[in-house]
């Protein structure tokens, strides 16, 4: 039995899908945060359970040969780059083996199918998008950043380096406006206070920058002023839009947006497409990868001109508008009202009169399509973390029953569950190719192309 803080040497042999080291002391697994494979380490144990324990670093012995010296001034206090203490290289191979352990262990899958992960041509300043708390600091000042690890304490986000560099001017133009107002952030706790998140994105196709203020209220104070000093920041801010969110809850926006300025949204360009993208749309967070995603996923669907695609999940009408032009019709599903529009309007803009877009859910949506006779060639579902629900697969399987479907996913495992299903119901595995879009974090991405068996 390990005793709560006595310190051990130990060598960290593996990482878990989360990122966290894997050691073994005295027959106990242990996780360790903050460790890289080959680590040789005195740890410190900070909390025992039944069968595993928790430690934390008290000292490098050796360092790992993937360890590399932290360029990140935030990153202790920070829980955004799990990977950053080790070197992209290795960041890589541990992203296609988190993908291999999912599909051979979840998805009893030959893990031999899966390819190379392919790198991201950027591993800073790639993210388009942060939603930022705004809270008071310990001098009673506003100020924006993210939340400390496992607390509610806001930590000033200035330096961080994933996200684009344009956004840091706005983001201290935004602070010295709400504290020159001594406007009140949010507080969870009492449900008072004005000032909940700043949500920013850039297209970084375009230039395009939208600044989103979520806020408790319906509006917000001296508002000429706050447009005033956003736009001396930078002259590619095309829209600057409140977001009303008076609910008690942890969901970032609310339903109702009204703009102050510009147009309420912004436009992006991916695979030669230009894109509306409005505040609750989905947006892909990385252009660059997403493109190489899409690229993939349009060589696995394999498209024929006489050819019906149905694109489930599909956001602002992304995947589908990229492919348009290769068949003879399109459908796209997304459950987002916002973004169906978006998607209508994508079509309209690139000229595309073979699309059709419905909102709704995407297994009810799919089920109504087959009664429709829709009978899809291709399908490609891209649905969030929690995967497809059973039933949509049961429908494309059965109803459907397309030669090609095309996996797009951000989550190995419920992809490897899914993956499960659709094999007991007559699908085959035939290629998977892990896409990094989100460098020195955990997240990877997976493109997956599976056929029918003919039976
Ligand atoms: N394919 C798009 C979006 C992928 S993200 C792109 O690449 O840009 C997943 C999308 O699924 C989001 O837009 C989300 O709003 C949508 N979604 C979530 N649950 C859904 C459901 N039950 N039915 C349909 N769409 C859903």
């Amino acid at each position: 039995m390990l005793n709560k803080n006595e310190v051990y040497k130990t060598e960290i042999t593996g990482l878990t899908a989360e990122g966290n080291g894997v050691c073994k002391i005295d027959s106990m697994v242990v996780f360790v945060p903050h460790t890289a494979v080959g680590d040789i380490l005195e740890v410190r144990i900070v909390k025992t359970l039944k069968k595993y324990a928790f430690g934390i670093i008290e000292r490098i012995i050796t360092p790992s040969k993937d360890r590399i010296s932290l360029d990140c001034p935030l990153s202790d206090k920070c829980g955004g780059c799990i990977l950053r203490h080790i070197s992209y290289d290795a960041e890589l191979a541990f992203k296609r083996q988190c993908v291999y352990d999912a599909v051979t262990r979840i998805g009893g899958i030959d893990g031999a199918i899966v390819g190379e992960i392919i790198p991201s041509e950027n591993i800073i300043s790639y993210r388009n998008k942060v939603q930022l708390p705004i809270a008071n600091d310990n001098d009673g000042n506003v100020t924006v950043g993210f939340f400390a690890r496992r607390s509610h304490r806001v930590i000033p986000i200035s330096g961080c380096l994933l996200h684009s560099g344009a956004f840091d001017p706005i983001i201290d133009a935004f602070i010295a406006f709400a504290n020159k107002y001594k406007l009140s952030p949010y507080d969870e706790k009492s449900h008072s206070g004005l000032l909940r998140h700043l949500y920013l994105r850039h297209a970084m196709g375009t230039g395009e920058i939208m600044v989103c203020i979520v806020i408790n209220g319906k509006d917000i104070p001296h508002s000429d002023d706050l447009i005033k000093n956003l736009l001396l920041t930078n002259d590619k801010i095309k829209t600057i839009i409140i977001n009303e969110n008076l609910e008690k809850t942890n969901v970032i926006t609310g339903r109702v947006c009204h703009t102050l300025y510009g147009e309420g949204y912004i436009t992006d360009t991916l695979c030669g497409i230009s894109f509306r993208i409005s505040p609750l749309s989905f947006y892909q967070v990385n252009r660059i990868q997403a493109e190489k995603l899409y690229n993939i996923a349009r060589e696995f669907a394999d498209l024929k001109p006489r050819e019906t695609l149905l694109d489930l999940y599909c956001g602002t009408g992304t995947i589908g508008l990229t492919m348009a032009r290769y068949v003879k019709k399109l459908y796209g599903v997304e459950i987002i009202p916002e973004a169906i529009e978006d998607a209508k309007i994508n079509a309209k803009v690139n000229g595309i009169k073979n699309a059709d877009f419905f909102c709704g859910d995407a297994a009810a949506a799919a089920e109504k399509l087959s009664i429709r006779r829709v009978k899809p060639d291709c399908v490609i579902i891209d649905p969030p973390r929690k995967g497809c629900d059973s039933i949509l697969i049961k429908t494309i399987s059965e109803h459907f029953s397309p030669s090609r479907v095309v996996y797009v996913s951000c989550n190995p495992a419920t992809l490897a569950r899914d993956l499960r299903i659709f094999g007991e119901l007559g699908y085959e595995v035939k290629r998977i190719v892990p896409v990094d879009l989100f460098p020195r974090t955990g997240h990877v991405e997976c493109v997956v192309l599976m056929s029918r068996v003919d039976r």
